[in-house]
């Protein structure tokens, strides 16, 4: 597995693999690996012939009482997931690389970037847009592998890449959970052996939702009220939303009547937790 730091040796290294007709893949992440991140590494290992991961903890995405310093940094042992796991090539850039005194320019993220965590998170998807353009320049990669488990981060991603015209592929792939259902998270971590427990309220009022869908509910709100009631219950310690909308614009619906997606952000003790799971209307 090559490790690099440098942008320009990486873009000559992907360029060279592209004129061998290699179909490249590439993965980025802010580290601190788990099953989650490996899963979209063995996505890109199947479909592409090289599968490039990036580390980088974007420091334009996080807002200023964020948990940008304590962000868990675990490079060696990442290192070593992702050579295990078959990555073939990593980039590791510094902050100064990537954002050098004079670096003024932004992308300005799609519509679909400002409710939910856009509202919560000024900033934040100018951050996450701005940097993945910029690893799409370094890299050009053929498909660009992102989790589901951030929902929103996908529709904004792929916004982007339509309304810029990247000539990239972008593939969604599923949340990796514990055996409990907590999704996986670099941010699990914070979490204390109780806030774990109390944790689980998040899937859980996921699976309470899916199971009023499956029962023919279709009023969105009655199905908001009740994964409330089970984050409450949990308990959580504050909710940021717990909202059914629509899979594409991410608007809330009143009435079901197609695919849905449930999707949940809160909070147990000082960690921000979200995930989300997509309903189909039997
Ligand atoms: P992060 O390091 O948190 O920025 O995540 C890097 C990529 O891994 C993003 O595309 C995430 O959506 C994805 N990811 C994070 N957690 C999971 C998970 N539990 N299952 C699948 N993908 C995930």
């Amino acid at each position: 597995m090559k490790v690099l730091s440098s942008s320009e040796e990486t873009y000559r290294l992907v360029d060279q693999m592209r004129m061998q007709g290699k179909r490249i893949g590439i993965v980025p992440t802010m580290g601190a690996l788990h099953e989650g991140h490996l899963s979209l590494v063995h996505k890109a290992k199947q479909q592409c012939d090289v599968a490039i991961a990036t580390i980088f903890v974007n420091p334009t995405q996080f807002g200023p009482n964020e948990d940008l310093q304590k962000y868990p940094r675990t490079l060696q042992n990442d290192l070593e997931l992702l050579s295990a796991n078959g990555c073939d090539v990593v980039f590791t850039p510094t902050d100064a690389q990537m954002y050098p005194q004079d670096h003024s320019t932004f992308v300005e993220p799609p519509r679909v970037s400002q409710a939910w965590e856009g509202q919560i998170r000024p900033g934040h998807f100018r951050g996450v847009a701005t940097i993945v353009l910029k690893l799409f320049q370094i890299l050009p990669a053929h498909v660009g592998y992102f989790g589901r488990k951030d929902y929103q981060q996908v529709a904004v991603i792929r916004a982007m890449c339509r309304d810029l015209n990247l000539p990239i592929a972008i593939e969604a792939c599923q949340t990796v959970r514990e055996s409990d259902g907590l999704a996986m998270s670099s941010r699990n971590r914070y979490l204390s052996p109780s806030e774990r427990q109390r944790a689980l309220g998040l899937s859980r009022a996921l699976k309470g939702a899916e199971m009023l869908i499956h029962q023919g509910c279709t009023d969105g709100r009655q199905i908001e009220k009740l994964m409330r009631k089970e984050l409450e219950s949990s308990p959580v310690d504050s909710i940021d939303y717990a909202a059914i909308v629509h899979p594409d614009t991410l608007e809330p619906i009143e009435t079901i009547t197609s695919e849905v997606v449930g999707i949940i952000a809160a909070r147990v003790g000082t960690t921000r937790l979200i995930d989300n799971a997509t309903f189909a209307l039997h």
